[in-house]
């Protein structure tokens, strides 16, 4: 199987996913009001949501880049997490808020929170995913900030990748082709 560029199909245009951003981050201010927050941006999917997010946030706010990795290179999940980088600073007593492209199986977040958990005693810890695809979840894990529900696809596009490609996309698309 293999997606190529001329193929995919818009499922997210740039203005639909930016309009999101706008309304996640609407709701994070009134939440956290003014304190201060320690985003978490899971690399390398969810680096364009995270830039784009944080620039909205007003509070005061730091970021931490972290690498987890859970695809092999196709399209189906390897169900294995692997941490590439986890490296963190003290979380005790912090609100945390981890930013992910998509929770698919959910077992990248039940890693990630379990790791958090046990490590840390942060004064709040909230996950925003821009994608949840629900049909595939093997965990109870909900994000509590999410930008949309897709069903069974696997897409591409604004960070998510296929072998490495179209992350530079502005867009979220997928190919029918890929199953
Ligand atoms: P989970 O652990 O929830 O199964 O998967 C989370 C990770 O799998 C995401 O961070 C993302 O990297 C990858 N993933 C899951 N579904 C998709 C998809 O439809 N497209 C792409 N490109 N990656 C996906």
């Amino acid at each position: 199987m293999e997606i190529k560029g001329e193929e995919l199909k818009v499922l997210f245009t740039e203005e639909q996913i930016q309009n999101k951003i706008s309304e996640l981050a609407e709701e994070m201010n009134e939440f956290y009001k003014n304190e201060e927050v320690i985003a978490v941006c899971v690399l390398k999917g969810a680096v364009m949501f995270a830039v784009d997010l944080v620039k909205s946030l007003k509070m005061p706010l730091k970021m931490e880049f972290i690498r987890l990795s859970s695809y092999g290179s196709g399209t189906v999940s390897t169900g294995k997490v692997h941490a590439v980088d986890i490296s963190l600073p003290d979380l005790n007593g912090k609100n945390v808020l981890i930013i992910e492209d998509i929770v698919d199986t959910g077992l990248t977040a039940k890693f990630l929170l379990d790791f958090i958990n046990n490590n840390f005693k942060t004064k709040s810890t909230k996950f925003c995913s821009l994608l949840d695809k629900k049909v595939s979840r093997v965990t109870d894990i909900e994000p509590d900030y999410y930008g949309f529900h897709i069903d069974d696809k696997f897409v591409v596009g604004y960070g998510l990748d296929y072998d490495g490609y179209f992350r530079n996309l502005r867009y979220i698309g997928y190919s029918d082709k890929a199953i």
